[in-house]
Parts: structure tokens; sequence; C-alpha cells
């Protein structure tokens, strides 16, 4: 068996099976009854999406799982994703009263509990609602397209989501390792979405296929563009074409395509023993850097240009990959990668905080060997649909620009957008967050719209 020299952890124990298995029913309860029913409960303030928290636990104390799932399903579209990925400890769990006395109620873990209990029971069924509204197109199916989708199919409206991948999801599917978020519990949620009458057209890239005129030619009263974050940034400097760079996302993506077969194993872009250097420290970085543990390399070392106390991955995320034996390194900036073709090593200068709280280079050079870098150093959205559309209007950054009234149209009319590709990367909650206002927007304009049209 072969233990990493620095945790002891046992390396042949990694899998991409989920990890956390989540509470048996009576742990769940016995959870759910530690809960105070605050008055003013501080856990629903922290919650992006004001989840009625402290009643679906109630419902839970009292063995009612069904009522605990229905209270649940009036805010959230993807509660068994939630329960999985959000950032409770900095949300509703790190508010939670109980942080105080001793330790706050693990509500990621009930939300979780509580859907997966649901599906696997077939309690409660979401009932479709007639499409009289009108006719929506939404083009992405992240946690933006598909909770807009869920939310304007509920108030009675006809939605196709178009989503250029093989599969819906978003980076539910093609990003977050499986490790982390089954495969099954994406397309479980997805299908309850369908359940309510959206339709799901995948392999359609919006832009090339077709363009947003088509959409509206086709008779759809609005369109949502939920699009995220496809494009990597680039770490641009000296090296950054050589074979061996590989951008984090595209492992990720490439990991789930091999994992369900839709290409061949031989296409693995991390061999066994590989030694590979991460650049960056939010959430994609650890993700990556888990999944090429897994894959089999040797050693994989995250390098990061300022302090671990400025990280962005969640603390629970680089605790598991410290765990698991992925190593450390502060204050490090890249300044080329090395290698005549293919990548042998990454070299970077050391950091300093000045007098003044600052990050200043300290002049020294090292060098760590590596035959795979990557970059994880955030996402930007890409053109397609912009380009081919006339009217809206983007940041420099590339970002869709918004505005409040209907809330999140863009600059041109019927068209509305949300997610990361209007709010910069983000988390699945805040996507969520926002597409539920998005969707009350759209249904605000949609009924002016046929209210003028009638008239
Ligand atoms: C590796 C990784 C790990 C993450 N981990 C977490 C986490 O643990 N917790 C958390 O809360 N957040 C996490 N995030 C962030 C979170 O996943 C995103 O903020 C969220 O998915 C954004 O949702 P979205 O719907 O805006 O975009 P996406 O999820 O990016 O969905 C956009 C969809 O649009 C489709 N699309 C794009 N262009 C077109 C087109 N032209 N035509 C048709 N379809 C198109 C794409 O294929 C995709 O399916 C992570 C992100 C990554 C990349
Ligand atoms: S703050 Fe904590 S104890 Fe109070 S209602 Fe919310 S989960 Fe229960």
């Amino acid at each position: 068996m072969l233990i990493d020299k620095h945790t002891n952890f046992a390396r042949e124990k990694l899998s991409f099976n989920e990890i956390d298995e989540g509470f048996t029913t009576k742990e769940a309860i016995a959870e759910a009854k530690r809960c105070l029913n605050c008055p003013k409960p501080l856990c629903r303030g922290g919650c992006p999406i004001e989840n009625e928290i402290p009643n679906f636990i109630q419902a839970l104390a009292k063995g009612n799982v069904g009522e605990a799932s229905a209270i649940i399903a009036q805010r959230s579209n993807l509660p068994a994703v939630c329960g999985r990925v959000c950032p409770h400890e900095k949300q509703c769990e790190g508010a939670c009263i109980l942080n105080k006395k001793n330790r706050g109620i693990q509500i990621g873990k009930l939300e979780r509990f509580i859907a997966d209990f649901d599906a696997e029971m077939g309690i409660e069924r979401p009932k479709p609602v007639p499409s009289v509204q009108g006719k929506v197109a939404v083009i992405g199916s992240g946690p933006a397209g598909l909770t807009v989708a869920g939310d304007l199919a509920k108030l009675g409206f006809q939605v196709v989501i178009f989503e250029s991948q093989a599969e819906a999801g978003g980076v539910l599917l093609y990003g977050i390792p499986e490790f982390r978020l089954s495969k099954e519990v994406v397309r479980r949620e997805i299908k309850r979405i369908e359940d309510l009458g959206v339709e799901v057209k995948t392999g359609v890239v919006v832009g090339t296929d077709m363009t947003v005129d088509h959409l509206f030619a086709d008779g759809f009263d609005a369109i949502f563009i939920g699009t995220g974050t496809a494009l990597p940034r680039i770490l641009d400097i000296p090296g950054k074409d050589l074979i061996g760079v590989i951008q984090a996302t595209y492992l990720l993506r490439m990991v789930t395509l091999i994992r369900t077969e839709k290409i061949d194993r031989k296409e693995t872009p991390i061999n066994t023993r590989d030694k590979v250097v991460v650049v960056g420290a939010g959430n994609v970085a650890m993700d990556a850097a888990r999944t090429a543990l897994r894959l089999g390399a040797s050693k994989v070392t995250v390098i990061y240009r300022r302090t671990e106390e400025e990280v962005t991955a969640l603390p629970s995320e680089m605790e598991a990959a410290k765990v698991e034996g992925v190593e450390f390194q502060w204050l490090s900036n890249p300044t080329a990668i090395l290698g005549a073709e293919q990548v042998t090593g990454l070299e970077y200068e050391l950091q300093e905080i000045d007098e003044n709280g600052k990050l200043r280079g300290t002049g020294v050079k090292k060098i760590i060997e590596a035959d795979k870098i990557i970059p994880a150093i955030g996402q930007r959205p890409a053109a397609r649909i912009v380009s081919t559309t006339e009217g809206i209007e983007v940041s420099d950054n590339g970002y869709v620009i918004t505005r409040e009234r209907p809330y999140g149209m863009t600059t041109r009319k019927g068209v509305f957008a949300g997610g990361d590709v209007v709010h910069q990367p983000a988390t699945v909650v805040l996507a969520m967050k926002e597409a539920k206002k998005l969707a009350a927007g759209i249904a605000q304009y949609v009924e002016a719209k046929k209210l003028l049209e009638n008239c």
C-alpha cells in the first residue's frame, strides 16, 4: 500500500466514488432535534435563497420527510446538489446560533438527507402546471438555467432548455468531480425539473447551430442566457503552450467524459506517476489537484502566489486535499513553464509581504520539477452568443450587462442573462439566487408583452 509520507493517508483509498455518505435516518432525526427553532433564525438569513431552514428541520425532527421536502421545494430546484456542494460553513451553518454554544446544526447534510430520502422513497412528486403564460427559451443547463427553467415552469410557462453539451447539468456535471457530487444525483434533480414540463434539448450550440433571432422567430416570448464562464484564464508566462500544460476545467471535463465512457480511457490527460503542479488555490484548483491524485499522479503540488490565509477555496476542500496528500507552496509566483516541447518544470519567484501588507517579489527564483502544469486561475465567458446577436452589451471582460427592471434583462429587449456569465465565477447557490429573481423578471416582462399585444 502506498502511504503518503506527509499525511499517512493511503493513496489506494482514493477513488472517484462520492466520499461523504451522508446521514442515516437515525442520525438525521437526532441532528434535526438539536435545532432550537429560533424565533429569529440566523441560519435562514445566511442562506442566499432564503430556504425555510427551521421549518424543514422541524418537519424532519417529527419524522415528516415529505413535508420537509415540500418546504425545501418552495425555494430550491436543486436540494440534493446544494446539500452537497454549497459552502454551508460560510452561509447557513456558519450563521447558526448553536455555533456559539457547541457546534452548529449540519444543515447541508440535513438538506441532502431529505432530498435523497425523497428521491429514494418517491415521496414528493412535482406536478406539471399547465403551460399557458408564454414560451421561454433557456440557453445553458447549469444551476442558473435549471433554476430559471424550474421556476418558470412552476409559474405556468412553456420552457425549452438548449444545451451545447451532450448532457445537461453544466459545471455540476462536467466540472465538480464525482467524489464530491455524484453524477446520478445531478441527473435525478434534472429529471425532476423535466417532470415539471421543461423540455431539454442537448447538443445545440446557440450562436452556431441557431441564433437568438432564430429563437424569437420560433415564437419564444423571452430568452434567458445562462451560459456560464467556459473559457479558462490563461497563465500568460513563457512556456504556456508546451505539451503538458492542461487547463483545470479541461482536465475535469475530460475525466467526466472518460468516466461516463463518452471518450476512451487512453485520452486521460494525466499519466500514472506524473509529477503535477496546480497553479491557483480556489475550489477548481482543489478539485483538479484531488483528481490528479486519483488518476495516479506521484506527487501533486498546489502553488499559490499569496498566503494560505488568502485562498479562495473552502477550508473543508483544502483540508480534504491536504489529508489526501496534496502539497502546498505559498507565496510562490509562477514566472516560466520550463521544457523544450514537453513540460519539465515550473520556475517561480518567492514573494513576501512588505511593510504596507502588500505582496512583492523577492527576486529569488526557484524551480519545481513537473510533468504536467495545471493552471486553475479563473474562467471568463465565451462570446459565441453575444457576437451573433445584435444589441447585447458586455463589459470589458466579456460579462453580459443586465438591468434591474425587469430584473436581469440585457440591453436587447426580451433577452435576459444570469449566473456566472453576468456575475463572474461564483457559486451554485448564488447562480440560483439570481436565477430566482430572473424568473420573476422574465414572468413580469412576458406578462406585460402579452398585455400590450392584446391591446
Ligand atoms: C471545477 C469547479 C468546481 C466548483 N465547485 C463548486 C462548489 O463546490 N460549490 C459551489 O457552490 N460552486 C462551485 N463551483 C462554481 C459553480 O459551479 C458555478 O458558479 C455555477 O455552476 C454557475 O452556474 P451557471 O448556470 O451560471 O453556469 P454553468 O454551470 O457553467 O452552466 C452553463 C451551461 O451553459 C452551456 N452553454 C454555454 N454556451 C452555450 C451555448 N452557446 N449554447 C448552449 N449552451 C451553452 C454550458 O455547456 C453549460 O452547461 C465550481 C466551479 C467549477 C468550475
Ligand atoms: S439558527 Fe441553528 S438552531 Fe436556530 S433555527 Fe437555525 S438551524 Fe436551528
